[in-house]
């Protein structure tokens, strides 16, 4: 899941003043589960951005707007409405607001209505823990299944480091240290055989951006 937050709406409006025709583009995925990008936040930023002196056009909640697949769809089903349109505004992470540029065949100005924050698991209380930095190497083998690169503040392969105190982090007081998490998980499962192995340091072209993954046919 990609969480993304909406911009201020004055943020929106400055991105916007060029423009008066504008057509919105929501996320029926994770975007609408953040309560950004679904018929609802749809509905409200229309009535704002009409009070501002927009006219919307029309909207559009592409299933998931970062399959080029479901953005053509979409826009095949509003091509009349888009050809009238100056401006693309999109309710999505920067994923789904770049793949709407790529498949807008008209060459209009597709702007960000969100803020990309972090990929995330969602609890049973709908709360929003990021867990993976996508680092490309995946050591959550001889970690516990906890990971350091994403949990522990200076994202360290051996920690702890120096400042950890009772179990917290030196870097935020509130969070407990990752590695401290790591050594109890291990402990419990009686791994401990594995915090003590020094792990190689990261390869951090596997990290290197962008990535690009071809499936073999
Ligand atoms: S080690 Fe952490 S950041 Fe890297 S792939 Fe595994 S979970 Fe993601
Ligand atoms: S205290 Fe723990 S979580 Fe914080 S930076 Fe040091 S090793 Fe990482």
């Amino acid at each position: 899941m990609i969480i993304s937050e909406q911009k201020p709406l004055e943020e929106i409006l400055e991105s916007l003043k060029e423009y008066k025709k504008i057509f919105i583009v929501g996320c029926g995925d994770c975007a609408a589960t953040c309560k950004v990008g679904g018929e609802p936040e749809l509905l409200k930023m229309k009535q704002l951005l009409e009070e501002h002196g927009k006219t919307i056009l029309g909207m559009c909640i592409p299933e998931a707007p970062c399959v080029a697949s479901k953005v053509k769809t979409e826009f095949a089903k509003n091509m009349k409405l888009l050809r009238e349109a100056e401006a693309i505004l999109v309710l999505a992470c920067g994923l789904g607001i770049q793949s709407v540029k790529d498949n807008d065949r008209l060459g209009l100005a597709v702007l960000p209505g969100c803020n990309t924050l972090f990929g995330a698991v969602i609890d049973a209380q709908g709360n929003f823990y990021e867990k993976c930095s996508m680092c490309g190497e995946c050591v959550l083998d001889v970690t516990g299944g906890i990971c350091p690169i994403t949990l522990c503040s200076k994202g360290l392969l051996n920690g702890p480091c120096g400042g950890m105190d009772k179990g917290k982090c030196e870097v935020d007081k509130d969070k407990d240290c990752a590695w401290v998490l790591i050594y109890r998980e291990l402990e419990q499962k009686n791994k401990l055989k594995k915090f003590r192995e020094i792990k190689k340091a990261r390869d951090y072209k596997k990290s290197t951006k962008p990535h690009k993954l071809t499936l073999p046919s």
